[in-house]
């Protein structure tokens, strides 16, 4: 699979309309609180100015209800862009508005539009035509550097793509960079090839996991994800999180692994509480030994140290999900010890999906990995072999 990208399109002096993800975690002041998703938007952003085109920033953030929300609104994006780039930034009141098309229209080399939220309007979730084409009509050239959303069939990351010929669009090289490290990942991992799944649910990753056995040597399962495994194979886990409709699934991956050879690792300890809250007391339990109705909220440290044991002789990790509920202080420990375990590991380690990439920020692990991934959900829908709508406009020759 080849990717249309930027480098090989000829921008020089045009008007570049640029999908991006800032859709930043922020405080209740409208504060963004990590700058991550931004900061990884400007080298495509810097190499446009640099080949003097003028650029038309767009994105969106949160979840509004289809009409212009101020807490949604992407005004502190364009101040914390305008503190990056050290350039004014051009902000726009709407999105597709005939103000805001004559904004764009009048753009200088050099200059930096950014849209209002792509949310504001219904057109983006439903893909409309007139949405996107209007949209389409700002800009000579399309780039998408979105991966965190390339998985959706929205207008600014599928619809509009229809308004470019192959030489008019393509990815931008954050797009580039995540697609060609997961795809190479998948097919031609460096061996003993290991994942790391953890998480809330088996459903969100259930097609990820089939998709994941035949192509590992082991797996390590954590996070409340492994309860409807460990229940599966005839565990009592107490009030743990399972998902009863899927134990049989379960019972599968672990037939198929049997099968295949991979080896399964699964918590052999557990940190326990009567209730879901960061303040009841915790303690340590075999999970042999999980008292009844409590629930099990992190890897244990005996499971730690079999998961490390387990790492050490990789040479790529693939990793997706906390071990616990790492959000409360009391719960962490296991997730943390294994974000410091993969990090010091030689192996190529990715890291995917927001929980996971938001950890490694409090683990301070980040410059350990050899990739994060911004985009959780894409990046479980390419590992399980799908081709992402976003991507599949910006696919050179026949392999479409
Ligand atoms: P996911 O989005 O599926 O990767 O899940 C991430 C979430 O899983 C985090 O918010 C964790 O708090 C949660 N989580 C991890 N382990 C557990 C557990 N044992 N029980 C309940 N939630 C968990």
């Amino acid at each position: 699979m080849r990717l249309q990208e930027i480098k090989n399109l000829d921008i020089s002096g045009k008007k570049v309309f640029l999908r991006c993800d800032f859709n930043v975690p922020m405080d209740e002041y409208s504060n963004i609180t990590d700058d991550r998703r931004i900061k990884s938007a400007l080298n495509t952003i810097r190499y446009c100015i640099d080949n003097d085109c003028s650029v038309i920033l767009a994105s969106h953030l949160g979840r509004p209800k289809e009409t212009f929300e101020e807490k949604y609104s992407l005004k502190p994006i364009a101040k914390r862009l305008h503190t990056l780039l050290k350039q004014d930034i051009i902000m726009a009141k709407n999105v597709v508005q005939d103000d805001t098309l004559e904004l764009a229209k009048n753009l200088q080399s050099g200059d930096v539009l950014l849209l209002e939220n792509l949310r504001f309007n219904d057109g983006e979730i439903q893909n409309d035509e007139e949405f996107a084409k209007r949209l389409a009509s700002m800009a000579d050239i399309y780039i998408n550097d979105a991966f965190g959303v390339s998985h959706r069939a929205h207008a600014s990351v599928e619809g509009i793509t229809k308004y470019f010929d192959m030489v008019h669009k393509g990815a931008g090289f954050l797009l580039s960079k995540e697609i060609d490290f997961f795809y190479h990942i998948i097919h031609a991992p460096k061996r003993p090839f290991v994942s790391v799944v953890g998480g809330s649910k088996v459903s969100g990753k259930l097609q990820a996991l089939y998709k994941l056995v035949p192509k590992v040597d082991k797996m390590l399962i954590g996070g409340g994800m492994a309860f409807t495994f460990l229940k599966a194979q005839g565990y009592d886990v107490g009030n743990s999180l399972v998902e009863d409709d899927l134990l049989d699934e379960a019972k599968k991956i672990m037939a198929q692994a049997k099968e295949l050879g991979v080896k399964l690792y699964f918590p052999v300890d557990v940190v326990v509480s009567e209730h879901f809250d960061a303040e009841s007391i915790a303690k340590t339990k075999t999970i042999q030994e999980i008292p009844s109705g409590w629930i099990g909220l992190d890897i244990g440290p005996a499971t730690s140290t079999l998961f490390e044991l387990a790492l050490e002789d990789a040479n790529t990790i693939l990793w997706n999900g906390p071990m616990g509920v790492y959000e409360m202080d009391k719960f962490s420990k296991g997730s943390i010890k294994l974000s410091h375990a993969i990090a010091k590991s030689f192996a190529t380690t990715v890291v995917g999906g927001g929980d996971t990439a938001d950890l490694l920020r409090i683990t301070e692990d980040e410059d350990d990995m050899t990739f994060i991934s911004t985009g959780g959900g894409a990046s479980l829908e390419l590992i399980e072999g799908k081709i992402l709508p976003g991507v599949k406009a910006l696919i050179l020759g026949d392999e479409k």
